[in-house]
């Protein structure tokens, strides 16, 4: 009698992690097939090539399109149950074919880091510590000369659960401490699975406040929508009390017994938003963003999957995170760009959420004071729900914007006399001032006094910014860094000079001339250090009067009631950007560092230096305010056939000599312009506003139409052709689908 195969199919579809669009077809062996369920979304490794791969089943067949004999078998199972589950494959599937991207890269990316490199799905153990019946009485007196062990001694007594070896790092206490303490017999160590944790700080879950009439409208409305698919916008100026309409639907959520995804920008998740939802709810909360290590990220993304976690808060990739329970989607920030993956696998988050939330049947709240021009079309025409709250919340009121004319004025050190006036009345009054300029480092360019020379990245076409407290040159595009020069290497002449201010000198000038405020610079460079930011927070709110200097990480979602004015150095910038989006993003930018004055009792003040004072935007969105301004910025886009009334893909090429991207794309438009939809536009070959980033040299085409199908239909045979015509050359190219960079 022949014995029952586990595994009925003879063939197994598998995604790879290579730069084709296609699954690979392996036979499974009967000795697998014997003992193993195999099902899609589970690892296998199979050989490719000369050597072997690990890959995820897409799916089982009972026929290969191959010539059977040819198709290999597959080398081994990795996992007991799908680590891709059959709702994510499906994501993966759909944005595979959105996106135009391999299929095997958008399953690994959909991965953690750790199991893209073949580790076991499964929490690790972690050892706990216990006090022995000894150690549990023993007088912390008797430890008086090791004030270490002490500590550490005195904590696990606090502890009778026991603590783990995660809370005794938190807790800062020595582990050789915990060592010597377990050879005299008065702790003990036991491995536990790390998910069995039991350390959640049974707090005090605050009182909510009461909402007002405008947030109670729109609590009840997403309520009602909680059970089904539903996008809602949830559009409210700063301060406006979002954060509290959407804690209220998430707690109705979690006593449903719902898992909720929380997305944060890139750089928007600050200490204080994680605190404001661990003093509300009281429930596991797992972070998921690209300051944790990769093992921090297997485990909450195992505590998601497993349906422990019950919040997860996460930046972009997060958007992937299994969760068996999901019953909200919320995108804080929606307008923000760091949704959008800049390179490879080139996907939108929100857009994927919006997809994730439609097959799962549950709602999505998209927030933001300053709505995406594709979420405010969206609100329009009425295809998602439009919630407004134009009130701020308590008794916080809106701040007064003030355009600060510089024509013909002599600044100091790039302030207007009434801008300088207007800090010392602040600080005077013990508030704070935030200073906003979108520019770190010391000087955006360095140049020679005698011959002109300007120092540009070697591999890239741009300036290199001054660092000089790191005393280097540095490239903002791939990174390059090098030591300050003190000769111009053209000339030999010693006269080099800065051109232009970043933050970091901002910060130097402001310290001159107030000498006794304390100045905190937040950007990039001053929060690359794991808690700087939590740090920098603090000092902030511990100090009455201070002058915060920062870049647009200063802008998101951050909450210092003690700033009552906002300088915005340079209010053009980005006024004439040749990117179509720039106005839109100069609003946004704008409005949300505005948002950041008053937020609290004290009204906020805030002063644009411009020299376009009457310039339309800048007029409009002052007195008018962002709505009113993206309104007819979205009128502006329609007559002139731009996103989000057409659809956009650019197809982007690279190489490292100078002629052969372009060369590429125009090869390719010629071949297929017969094949091409009627019904789009084709704009290019182009060069890319900075032509060579990190030694690549970097060409363009642009394809628009009203519809997305012709769209899909022409970018479909371009990807093939590309696909092939690169296949011998070192030429990469990609395809961003809604680009939103050109
Ligand atoms: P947003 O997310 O729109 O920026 P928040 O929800 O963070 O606004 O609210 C801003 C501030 O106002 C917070 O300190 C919050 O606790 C407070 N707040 C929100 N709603 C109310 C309310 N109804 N009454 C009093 N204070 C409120
Ligand atoms: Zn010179
Ligand atoms: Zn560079």
């Amino acid at each position: 009698m022949q014995e029952a195969l586990l595994t009925p199919y003879p063939f197994i579809k598998v995604a790879l992690p290579v730069p084709m669009r296609t699954l690979f077809d392996y036979k499974v062996p009967k000795a697998i097939a014997l003992r193993h369920e195999l099902a899609p979304g589970m690892r296998v490794k199979v050989p490719f090539g000369k050597s072997t791969r690990l890959g995820v089943i897409v799916s089982l067949s009972d026929t290969s399109d191959w010539d059977p004999e040819q198709v290999k078998p597959l080398t081994s199972l990795h996992d007991k149950s799908p680590v891709i589950t059959a709702e994510l494959m499906a994501l993966c599937e759909w944005a595979a074919r959105y996106y135009h991207h391999p299929i095997g890269d958008v399953i690994f990316h959909a991965l953690p880091v750790l199991l893209r490199k073949g580790e076991n799905a499964e929490f690790r153990t972690e050892n706990w510590w216990f006090t022995t019946p000894q150690g549990q009485i023993l007088p912390l007196e008797q430890l008086s000369r090791a004030p270490r062990q002490q500590d550490f001694l005195k904590a696990v007594q606090q502890h009778p659960n026991g603590l783990s070896q995660h809370a005794a790092s938190v807790l800062d206490l020595a582990p050789n401490a915990g060592k010597s303490l377990e050879e005299k017999g008065l702790l003990r160590r036991e491995p536990r699975a790390f998910n069995k944790g039991g350390e959640r700080h049974a707090h005090q879950t605050q009182v909510p406040p009461t909402l007002n009439p405008e947030q109670s409208r729109a609590t009840e409305q997403l309520l009602d929508h909680r059970k089904h698919f539903h996008v809602a916008l949830l559009d409210g100026v700063t301060g406006s009390g979002k954060t509290e309409v959407f804690l209220r639907l998430m707690a109705r959520l979690i006593e449903e017994d719902k898992q909720i995804l929380v997305m944060v920008p890139e750089i928007g998740l600050t200490p204080q938003t994680l605190k404001r939802f661990e003093n509300r709810f009281n429930t596991d909360i797992v972070l998921m963003h690209s300051n944790m290590s990769d093992r921090e990220r297997l485990d909450a993304w195992l505590l998601a999957a497993s349906g422990h976690a019950k919040i997860i808060i996460g930046t972009r990739s997060a958007a992937f995170i299994p969760a068996p329970n999901l019953g909200l989607i919320v995108i804080d920030e929606e307008h923000d760009s760091s949704y959008k993956q800049h390179e490879g696998f080139r996907y939108h988050a929100r857009d994927l959420a919006i997809k994730r939330a439609q097959a799962l049947d549950i709602p999505v709240l998209l927030a933001s004071a300053t709505p995406s021009y594709e979420s405010l079309t969206n609100a329009l025409q009425k295809r998602f729900a439009w919630l407004k709250l134009r009130q701020r919340a308590g008794n916080a009121h809106i701040p007064q914007m003030e355009r600060v004319d510089l024509r013909g004025k002599t600044l100091v050190h790039g302030f207007s006399e009434h801008a300088l006036a207007s800090m010392k009345l602040c600080l005077e009054r013990k508030e704070q001032v935030l200073v906003f300029l979108n520019r770190r480092g010391y000087a955006p360019t360095l140049m020679c006094h005698q011959c002109g020379w300007i120092a540009a990245c070697d591999h890239c076409d741009v300036n290199l910014t001054v660092h000089k407290r790191a005393n280097k040159l540095h490239c903002h595009h791939c990174d390059t860094q090098k030591a300050l020069l003190q000769t111009c290497p053209e000339c030999q002449s010693e006269e080099l000079f800065t051109v232009g201010e970043g933050t970091e000198q901002i910060e130097t000038q402001l310290s001159t001339l107030f000498k006794d405020t304390p100045i905190l610079r937040i950007d990039r460079d001053s929060t690359q250090r794991k808690f700087a930011m939590a740090k920098l927070t603090q000092k902030i709110h511990e100090h009455d009067q201070a002058i915060l200097i920062g870049t647009q990480m200063l802008a998101k979602g951050h909450h210092f009631p003690n700033v009552t004015l906002v300088i915005i150095m340079d209010a053009d910038a980005g006024l004439f950007s040749s990117d179509f989006r720039g106005m839109e993003r100069t609003a946004q930018l704008i409005t949300q560092v505005a948002g950041r004055a008053g937020r609290a009792k004290k009204p906020g003040h805030v002063l644009l230096q411009t020299y376009h004072p009457d310039h339309a935007a800048i007029e409009c969105l002052c007195t008018l305010g962002y709505e009113h301004f993206a309104i007819d910025g979205l009128a502006e886009r329609k007559s002139l056939a731009l996103p989000p009334f057409y659809h956009q893909v650019i197809v982007r090429a690279e190489s490292g000599n100078e002629q052969e991207a372009m060369q590429l794309l125009a090869a390719m438009r010629n071949d297929l312009e017969p094949y091409f939809a009627k019904e789009v536009y084709l704009v290019g070959p182009y060069a890319a506003i900075i032509v060579r980033k990190a030694g690549q040299h970097r060409a363009l085409i642009s394809i628009k139409a009203a519809q997305r199908a012709p769209l899909h239909q022409t970018v479909q045979i371009m990807t093939q052709w590309l696909e092939h015509a690169t296949r011998q050359h070192k030429i990469r190219f990609a395809i961003d689908v809604d680009p939103l960079e050109t």
